[in-house]
């Protein structure tokens, strides 16, 4: 039975009306869905409701902050007692040392940070710190890797066998694209022929997380920090996604890889718009007022922002968190594989940690050529019968799934009997 959501539907007509497609960001739409979307009134531990009533368990998460579920009592606590005392000054609190404290302490690379109000622009101002460090201008970034919309990033492949950017997006100058270089992820071969003297950058998602989840293959972080070192460039990880969710010390630590600088957003600011970059002191040094290059912003280390960053992060760092995350998520993935062997449909599902996605696939893709290969029509009708059933999964193909620590077993079992007649349909198609 498809679930009522009447009162959404009138939520998002009026929205349409005031807002391009009645969102603030553009995959809220479901236009790769084909449907309208639920309009949420709250959320609660691992479930968000409608303003219809209707509750769902949540694999959105917020695109990923939300790694300790919604409202958790520690982390509402903090912005509450936060606000009382005034909620921005443009003058420095120790609430930013606080967190830049615990940043530093858990991410190996960073010893210094700054931070910001989008993962937009961590990347963007990490990118201008290493070409003002380099003088250099060009950047290379992979194909399917995402790493917010600011002009130099909104590039797709240019035609022929050119690995130079062009504009994906009206409005983006090619002058300005012209300067980022696209190469396939996991692929160090085409990195090695795209690298030269001229590069300043290469930023990489450690594990593809915006073409559905992509592992980096055994011994290509390596490749790429040693492919930097010989050219003098200086390597980014853009950790935005994975930053705090596949581990304390986020990707590098799992992989053992140490980049120059390194974007931060999501689960730093425990849901709160916040974001960072950081990385060498040498580096980061470099940054205004200390050095020469620019970059400012009024609501920057916002209190509100950091206090939910702080109570977030030391909620990870005091107890089991990622022990949980992984024996939750580990079952959802095999429960997953099994319902849809049991229906007959062809999936892989891939999952490092908290991260995950179902590809309706017959391999795990390891570039964003592989994940376009997945039967988007399949996760179409899979998403509908979830949302008929009580799941929210990310509105496409290639968004990551994410589990939080309250989603216990209870929640796992619950998704997976929903999993079970959503497979159903899509063998029924
Ligand atoms: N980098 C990565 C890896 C992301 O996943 C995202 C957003 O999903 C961004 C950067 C951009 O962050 P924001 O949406 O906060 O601007």
């Amino acid at each position: 039975m498809p679930t009522v959501t009447l009162q959404s539907a009138a939520a998002f007509e009026a929205a349409k009306k005031l807002l391009p497609g009645g969102v603030n960001s553009p995959v809220r739409a479901y236009k790769s869905v084909g449907r309208d979307p639920i309009v949420i009134a709250g959320g609660q531990g691992a479930t968000v409701t409608d303003v219809d009533g209707n509750t769902y368990v949540d694999y959105v998460g917020s695109f990923g902050p939300l790694i300790l579920g919604h409202a958790p009592a520690r982390v509402i606590e903090a912005i509450t007692r936060t606000a009382a005392k005034g909620t921005s000054f443009g003058m420095p609190t120790e609430l930013e040392t606080q967190l830049a404290q615990l940043v530093v302490d858990a991410v190996a690379s960073v010893e210094v940070v700054r931070f910001v109000n989008s993962g937009t622009e961590a990347t963007m101002s990490a990118i201008r710190l290493a070409r003002g460090a380099t003088g250099r201008s060009k950047v290379i970034k992979c194909t399917g890797c995402y790493h917010g919309h600011s002009d130099g990033l909104l590039v797709q492949a240019g035609s022929g066998a050119t690995t130079l950017g062009v504009p994906s997006s009206p409005g983006v100058p090619s002058a300005i694209t012209s300067e980022t270089l696209l190469v396939p992820f996991n692929d160090l071969d085409a990195m090695r022929d795209s690298m030269s003297d001229d590069v300043a950058c290469v930023i990489v998602e450690p594990i593809g997380g915006n073409m559905g989840t992509i592992p980096p293959r055994s011994g290509y972080l390596q490749g790429l920090r040693k492919l930097c070192d010989e050219h003098g460039a200086i390597l980014i990880f853009d950790e935005v996604m994975t930053g705090f969710r596949v581990a304390y010390g986020c990707a590098q630590s799992l992989y053992e890889v140490t980049p120059d600088l390194t974007c931060m957003g999501k689960v730093v600011g425990g849901g709160l718009p916040c974001a960072a970059y950081g990385g060498r002191e040498d580096l980061m040094r470099q940054m205004a007022p200390d050095g020469p290059v620019y970059q400012a912003g009024t609501l920057s280390g916002n209190p509100l922002a950091m206090a939910a960053g702080i109570a977030t992060l030391e909620a990870l760092r005091d107890s089991d968190a990622y022990g949980r995350l992984e024996q939750s998520s580990a079952a959802l993935a095999e429960g997953l594989a099994a319902a849809a062997a049991d229906a007959g449909v062809t999936v892989c599902v891939v999952r490092v940690g908290s991260m995950i996605t179902c590809f309706f696939n017959a391999s795990a893709p390891a570039n964003y050529d592989e994940a376009c290969a997945s039967d988007t029509d399949a996760f179409t009708v899979f998403f509908g019968g979830m949302l008929d059933r009580g799941v929210v999964l990310p509105p496409s193909q290639f968004e990551t799934w994410f589990v939080s620590t309250v989603h216990d077993a209870s929640v796992i079992q619950q998704t997976l009997e929903a999993a079970r007649g959503a497979f159903q349909d899509v063998a029924n198609r």
